[in-house]
């Protein structure tokens, strides 16, 4: 069998979409850069969450649920986390803990499984002073100030995943400029600890207590979890540089590798109605916030509803998360729930996609394309067609999404008599229609609108009207 599935990428580092051949197909291996714990995860945060759960799905797919490891690490050490735990009068680990607890129940929500491994950086020191110590030993690193700095002008392929040129990279504002670098464009590795910052004893027999830089920390998990090299590594466009280009630089100088991962994968960023997110403008919005408050659109969304708004857009491109594109989901869902629901559809234990949607996720992730092949499932399925709704179903399971709970949602509206407005506009409608004709005696247009409309399980009554001794139509659905 070959290693290649038919599944194709574009990759950051050679600028192309290529087929993607993993190392070894009986354990793929992706590792995907993840939250800082100091705060809540906003709605552009849970982009890559859900693009790499969907991208961990269809590799387990492809090559089997026990050949797939994927590693999405906590980062809970940072500097804004000390000043936020100051803040808040809590222990760093306090507040790391709840952090990461509330990332895990709000990425849940938004269907996704988590990571196979979900390592925390500072269970990983160790890892990360042996790698310090060998970037030093082998000429990449250097000891000045109580700092460790790697040295980038060491690295003669420095700067192939973005593109930059080192005078590009000393022009560009957050290289930090010091006086400890023996080159401008020289990063740290580890830094000293004071005033009660987190510390662990230093490498490289510097004396003084520090913490690691934030770059070594995905260099040490991935390594200790993967290997020195594996086959993916994902994150939002803005880490391109420069945190992945320099935990390239850190792995493939320590391990004295040709490459860290074959494949980098990076998001597009997420913007709300047109504009960029940002506190400033007040149109930044949490995961927790769009579950449980009325904050966007003056009302609460379900985590289906933001999974479905997140994949209408292709994962390179940049998405506009709108409260129509919420809304449209919405509609969506409670349509096809009342569809399952009528004809009692579940998804299959282990759902397996149609192959048109498939086709559009081995397309680069292609998932409004994977979106259009839903629509046309359910075109098949409109009439109660059970194999195109299974089929249905099982795809919406494989997206990610939980169409037994839209099902429930609509056996409770079915329970309290609650009729979608929508539906009971587009019935009336159609009954006035049907009482012009048979007014005209064209009983074959009557007889058909009633045929139609049972077929949607909409049944009609008609009686007289003991006032009028008119006819009147009232409905029941089924
Ligand atoms: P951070 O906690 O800021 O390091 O971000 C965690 C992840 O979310 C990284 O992969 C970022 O690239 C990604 N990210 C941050 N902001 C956005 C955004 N507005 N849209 C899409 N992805 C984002
Ligand atoms: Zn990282």
């Amino acid at each position: 069998m070959s290693a290649d599935k038919g599944l194709m990428l574009t990759n950051t580092l050679t600028r192309t979409k290529e087929q993607f051949v993993p190392m070894d197909e009986t354990n793929v291996r992706m590792y995907v850069c993840g939250p800082t714990v100091y705060d809540y995860a906003h709605i552009g945060n849970a982009r890559p969450e859900v693009i790499f759960d969907l991208l961990a799905r269809l590799l387990r797919h492809l090559y089997g649920k026990n050949h797939v490891t994927f590693v999405r690490n906590i980062t809970d050490v940072e500097d804004k986390i000390n000043e936020r735990a100051a803040q808040e009068g809590i222990t760093i680990r306090e507040l790391t803990e709840k952090t990461a607890e509330q990332y895990r129940k709000d990425m849940r929500a938004l269907g996704t499984k988590g990571p196979d491994i979900e390592p925390r950086a500072t269970d990983h020191i160790e890892e990360m002073k042996e790698i310090i110590e060998k970037l030093v030993a082998k000429g990449f690193a250097y000891v000045s100030d109580e700092h460790v700095l790697f040295n980038v002008p060491s690295m003669k392929e420095y700067g192939e995943l973005s593109g930059r040129s080192l005078d590009e990279m000393i022009a560009g504002a957050r290289v930090e400029v010091a006086t400890y670098k023996k080159d401008p464009t020289d990063f740290v590795l580890w830094k000293p600890s004071r005033n009660g910052e987190p510390g662990w004893d230093s490498p490289c027999a510097i004396e003084t207590q520090g913490r690691p830089g934030w770059h070594i920390e995905c260099s040490a998990m991935s390594a200790k979890h993967l290997g020195e090299t594996f086959d993916i590594h994902g994150g939002g466009i803005d880490l391109t540089f420069p945190h992945h280009e320099n935990e390239i630089a850190q792995s493939r100088c320590a391990h004295g590798t040709s490459h860290m991962a074959k494949y980098w994968l990076h998001n597009g960023f997420l913007q709300v109605e047109g504009e960029k997110m940002s506190k400033s403008l007040g149109n930044f919005y949490t995961v927790h916030e769009l579950l449980d408050t009325d904050r966007f659109g003056g009302r609460k969304w379900s985590g289906d509803v933001l999974r479905y708004a997140l994949l209408q857009t292709q994962y390179r491109q940049p998405i506009d998360f709108t409260e129509k594109s919420l809304l449209e989901g919405e509609k969506l869902f409670k349509r096809w729930g009342e569809w399952f629901r009528k004809n009692n559809v579940k998804p299959s234990a282990e759902p397996v996609p149609s192959e048109a949607v498939l086709a559009g996720l081995l397309d680069d992730i292609n998932t409004p394309r994977a979106i259009a092949a839903l629509h046309q499932l359910a075109k098949a399925a409109r009439g109660g067609d059970v194999p195109a709704l299974q089929q249905l179903a099982d795809s919406l399971a494989f997206l990610g999404f939980d169409p037994e709970s839209w099902t429930a949602q609509q056996e409770q509206a079915a329970e309290k008599g609650d009729v979608d407005p929508e539906l009971k506009q587009r019935v009336e409608a159609k009954i006035q229609e049907r009482l012009e004709a048979r007014k005209n005696k064209d009983f074959a247009t009557s007889d058909r609108i009633r045929d139609e409309l049972a077929q949607e399980g909409i049944l009609l009554k008609d009686s007289k009207s003991v006032e009028t001794g008119e006819i009147v139509t009232s409905w029941t659905l089924k």
